[in-house]
């Protein structure tokens, strides 16, 4: 019934007619039709989910031969007429089978689902399109938009088509390759606060509460529609994969594929789920924490500040319970990883894959040799990696490899060492023996990943236990530190 309440308002003289966005409560299930942007229940606070119409999901979905378009899929989305919908070519996007690393680390069907290839080079553009659509079909001339940059400069690009005013509101640290966007696309700019959670709540302050179209991803539960489309498209591309890697932020991206893929079997498209992992760097893994030890840490603000995987640094991730619920009942888990693995799998995606993406997404690479040492990730099994954006927005990336370029003989006896003791400290507790390194490590010759080892033990890095006929390697708290102190200066140089 409450679909048919249309909102009939008067706005600069005009009739506007706007259509009401069906919405449901995750907490106490009951609905609602809104016509203006809201993201909790008046009754008890919880999240609210767009509800969808299902009737002819299966068959309109049959009917999709190969994915073009974002707006192929429209008929799963909330609707919004065909005359407002707004594009620059997102969606689409390649789920490229891997060259070389899924045979180093002997995995015959690892895939990269690559949003690098989207108009401003990363994912949400999915979200931009839909919600700058859905503001133009409500009639809104004006959007606000708080993020760590890459919604933000999304949502200025769609914005720049129509000619609607945009206001982003970043925090100071944001990556420059992202604020440059912003000021390309022509939005105006309101710095606040450090991290994003300072810009967040500015966002919802009462100036933007009437004009503005809220484009902010954790306010709007559009950007969760628009981004389940990721799952409807690599479910086209290569059936329902065993895995799918997703790097975490506010949790929202993963908790939209996971409603993708649910949507998909309640429609009866398909009849098995995959199991998500969620990835968070470990100097802000919130949502990890609470995962795995029930309680969500304290992380510090200057070490957060420090972070090359800047786009995800979320102290109070709003989809942080909903992430939580996905894993678990897709049977997955929650992986912190450390920084100093990142540069290493930028470098290992861009020279082995060609792909050259942001930290954030270089974290389901570290992730795979975790997964596959404790998580029972078998060598058969289809993995997706998300590459949410590109290497190009992350200043650090580009200052790091540089550096590297410049220092090109050291750096490559540096970075062998490295990765053998980054390797180890992944292992942790269990340890690792010298085969499976030359595995994981792939390029360099087992008596050379033994000579290394002999090394880093001489220097008190590393030290070995004997397990039966095994010989296993465990980090030592003075290799932690030396970890820790590369990691900066890759970082400052
Ligand atoms: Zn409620």
């Amino acid at each position: 019934m409450l679909s048919f309440i249309l909102s009939i308002q008067i706005i600069r003289g005009s009739l506007i007619i706007r259509i009401p966005l069906i919405v449901r409560c995750a907490d106490c299930d009951k609905e609602f039709a809104i016509t203006s942007i809201e993201y909790k229940c008046p009754v008890c606070g919880g999240l609210l989910w767009v509800k969808i119409d299902e009737t002819k999901f299966q068959e309109k979905f049959k009917h999709i031969q190969k994915h073009n378009s974002f707006w192929d899929f429209y008929f799963a989305l909330p609707q919004i007429k065909k005359e407002f919908f707004i594009t620059l070519g997102e969606g689409g996007t390649p789920c490229r089978e891997s060259n070389r690393i899924g045979k180093n680390l002997e995995l015959k069907n690892l895939f990269f689902k690559d949003e690098t290839h989207n108009p401003t080079n990363s994912f949400k553009d999915r979200a931009a399109a839909l919600l700058i659509s859905h503001a133009r079909s409500w009639d809104f001339q004006k959007v606000i938009c708080a993020s760590n940059g890459n919604q933000g400069a999304s949502i200025a690009a769609y914005t720049s088509l129509e000619g609607m005013e945009c206001i982003n509101i970043i925090p100071s640290e944001i990556e420059i390759g992202k604020k440059a966007q912003l000021i390309a696309y022509n939005s105006k700019i309101i710095i606040e606060g450090n991290i994003i959670d300072d810009a967040i709540n500015s966002a919802l302050s009462p100036e933007y509460i009437k004009e503005y179209y809220q484009c902010t991803p954790e306010f709007n539960p559009l950007t969760i529609e628009a981004q389940k489309t990721i799952a409807f498209e690599i479910y086209k591309d290569i059936n329902v994969p065993d895995w799918v890697i997703v790097p975490m932020g506010n949790g929202g991206c993963l908790v939209s594929i996971w409603k993708g893929f649910l949507e998909l079997k309640e429609t009866g498209v398909i009849e098995k789920l995959p199991k998500l992992v969620g990835v968070q760097s470990e100097v802000c893994a919130p949502i990890v924490e609470e995962f795995l030890h029930k309680q969500s840490g304290t992380f510090e603000d200057t070490n957060i500040l420090q972070s090359k995987a800047r786009s995800i640094m979320v102290k109070n991730p709003l989809y942080q319970a909903a992430a939580i619920r996905a894993i678990k009942e897709s049977n997955g888990t929650a992986l912190a990883m450390p920084e100093n693995l990142m540069l290493s799998s930028i470098g290992d995606l861009a020279r082995y894959e060609g792909i050259f993406a942001e930290p954030a997404s270089a974290l389901t690479i570290g992730a795979l040799t975790m997964l596959i040492q404790h998580y029972n990730m078998k060598h058969d099994d289809i993995v997706v990696c998300l590459i949410t954006g590109s290497g190009l927005k992350a200043p650090y990336v580009l200052e790091a490899l540089s550096t590297r370029a410049k220092t090109a003989g050291m750096g490559g006896i540096l970075s062998t060492k490295l990765k053998i003791l980054s390797q180890i400290s992944i292992s942790n507790k269990k340890g690792i023996h010298g085969a499976k390194l030359k595995e994981i490590i792939g390029s360099v010759s087992l008596p050379a990943i033994y000579q290394h080892l002999k090394e880093l033990e001489i220097k008190k890095l590393i030290h070995r236990k004997k397990e039966g006929k095994k010989v296993l390697y465990f980090i030592t708290e003075d290799g932690k530190k030396v970890l820790d102190a590369m990691d900066v200066l890759i970082t400052l140089l």
